[in-house]
């Protein structure tokens, strides 16, 4: 990522009594939320999320926060406090207590428990647990924590108010403001106004759907639209939703109770989560309702509903190898229903799409977002920020969550509610608070980490840049060998192309002009193995522009012998 400040330079020392904000993650994009604290001294991290890679980032399974800028600080962190228990906030746990495991982990009952389910998976036992919830203060060395009951797509969400010297932070984590959700767990707006009242220094708030005007409509806007689908139809129903998306779940279990069907979970991690919310009273599982998926397939079709995972069309994911016609044990049918109860995020438009036009050449009955009400959003809407805003009245906002384009809507609704100190920053962009005023002091090192396989951090920019070239142009690699002796080719050039049109060339003009411009640069005394493959490179490079139009990669090899 190019770094949208050139011009800022190091932080300078934090003043005594200043609180500095470090952003390592999730302002510049929707994923990969880490947030850094910083009062004397010590360090309070606020979310440790993942980004999902995109089509730009081929073969990359997961993208990280960039944890540079605190590695040598590692034992300053007091603790990491995740407000939910969505990927985007905690998936790059592991990768943070791999460097330091006994970093406290501060969180509600359900985030803790998805944290933990994740933590076993990457073998990380002996692990340090703060449970809390809405009401409850936590005090961690310098900062005083109070924790306030917020409404997002997954329950048990909590937005964090840290005093400390500096004055009061209020962090909303990821909200909205729905009145009637289906655990009547509101919003905690009295506590907001309570907070406004003590005065909020500096508000961070959800970006995500700064852009949409109004409010996000309730989650139970889309049960009617559930109960007609169910209604509707005569054959199998496939439920495509997050498999955090507990409350989206219950209400496909009670509408399966309502019209007399069972249901199954399909994907692991549906399985293992919803097994978690059953555990914890988050999920009523009304008695007689769930199957093993084996066992649902010897009902009639009329009876069955599976629960799926892949409804951002992940290749690897449960719907995708439903839409292939490849997965070990559901086969989609001509007049089967797949419902996708979910949001469409950025990026996988493409992914998602390949598979709705898969389930559909099957047969199967498409519903999604784009063509009915069966999705609402877990973030708050413009109205919603507006109402926080005017009921807060904090000092300075700091707008979070969100691609830029989100964050500077977001800035704009807090400035048109009459706040003025508003301060936009992206990923590794430094803000102090001091004598409550935020302001841009400065940047920190602030990449993207990459994941592949069990690499962390190997795979650069520039790799990703080369498989990207791979990807679309293939590659021609050239062998000569050069006589040390002589200094003449003695043998070759053999070339070789994959993945592109050049394959079956016979390279005849283009070997001879590798010829002469090996023998010309030795004879101008450019004997050096990487001088020798440059010249390779650019003849090749320039043949293969000029006569073919195209870019492929080149891989020389010059072998002395
Ligand atoms: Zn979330
Ligand atoms: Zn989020």
């Amino acid at each position: 990522m190019s770094h949208p400040h050139p011009e800022l330079a190091a932080p300078p020392q934090l003043p005594e009594g200043g609180l500095r904000v470090i952003p390592l993650g999730g302002l510049g994009e929707i994923g990969r939320n880490m947030t850094v604290f910083e009062y004397d001294g010590r360090l309070l991290i606020v979310d440790c999320g993942v980004l999902f890679p995109e089509d730009h980032h081929p073969g990359v399974d997961l993208i990280l926060p960039d944890f540079a800028a605190i590695r040598d600080r590692l034992d300053d962190v007091e603790a990491l406090v995740l407000t939910h228990g969505h990927e985007d906030h905690i998936g790059a746990t592991p990768y943070l207590l791999r460097e330091r495991q006994d970093i406290p982990l501060v969180g509600s009952q359900l985030t803790l428990a998805l944290l933990d389910a994740k933590l076993r998976e990457h073998r990380l036992r002996e692990t340090v647990h703060h449970q809390v919830k809405e009401g409850d203060t936590l005090t961690l060395g310098p900062f005083e924590l109070e924790f306030v009951a917020v409404n997002h797509s997954i329950p048990d969400a909590l937005a964090i108010a840290i005093r400390t010297g500096a004055g009061l932070v209020l962090h909303t984590g990821d909200f909205k403001m729905d009145q009637l959700p289906l655990d009547s767990r509101i919003t905690d707006l009295r506590a907001f106004a309570r907070l406004g009242e003590e005065g909020v220094d500096l508000f961070l708030t959800d970006s995500t759907n700064a852009e949409t005007p109004g409010f996000t409509p309730t989650e139970k806007s889309i049960t009617p639209v559930i109960n007609e689908v169910f209604r509707e139809s005569k054959q199998r129903i496939i439920v495509a939703c997050f498999a955090s998306h507990i409350h989206r779940v219950q209400q496909v279990l009670d509408a399966a109770v309502e019209h007399n069907r069972k249901v199954a979970y399909v994907g692991r991690s549906m399985v293992r989560n919803m097994a978690i919310a059953r555990d914890l009273g988050y999920l009523t599982v009304p008695p007689g309702v769930m199957v093993e998926a084996k066992e649902l397939a010897s009902l009639p079709p009329e009876r069955q509903v599976l629960v799926s995972t892949g409804s951002q069309g992940e290749p690897m994911a449960a719907l995708s190898r439903i839409a292939q016609r490849n997965h070990h044990f559901v086969h989609i049918e001509e007049g089967d229903t797949v419902l996708l109860a979910s949001s469409l995020i950025p990026g996988n438009e493409n992914a998602v799409y390949r598979v709705i036009n898969g389930l559909s050449r099957w047969g199967a009955n498409v519903v999604h977002k784009g063509n009915a009400h069966v999705h609402v959003s877990g973030h708050a809407s413009a109205g919603e920020l507006l109402y926080c805003y005017n009921i807060v009245k904090p000092r300075n906002v700091l707008p979070v969550h969100g691609e830029i384009r989100h964050m500077l809507a977001n800035a704009a609704l807090a400035r048109q509610v009459g706040i003025e100190n508003v301060v936009v920053a992206e990923d590794g962009v430094v803000v102090d608070l001091v004598d409550g005023v935020a302001s841009i002091v400065g940047k920190v090192e602030c990449g993207y980490v990459f994941v592949d396989g069990s690499s962390v951090g190997d795979i650069t920019e520039s790799d990703l840049k080369d498989r990207r070239i791979l990807g679309e142009e293939g590659f021609l690699s050239i062998i000569v060998v050069v006589d040390s002796v002589t200094g003449k080719v003695s043998a070759g050039p053999e070339i070789h192309a994959r993945g592109n049109a050049l394959e079956g060339e016979s390279f005849d003009d283009v070997k001879a002009m590798v010829t002469k411009a090996l023998d010309q640069a030795i004879a101008d005394g450019n004997t050096d193995a990487y001088q020798l493959q440059q010249t390779v490179r650019r003849t090749v490079g320039r043949w293969v522009s000029n006569t073919h139009r195209r870019r492929p990669m080149i891989i020389p090899v010059v072998v002395e012998a």
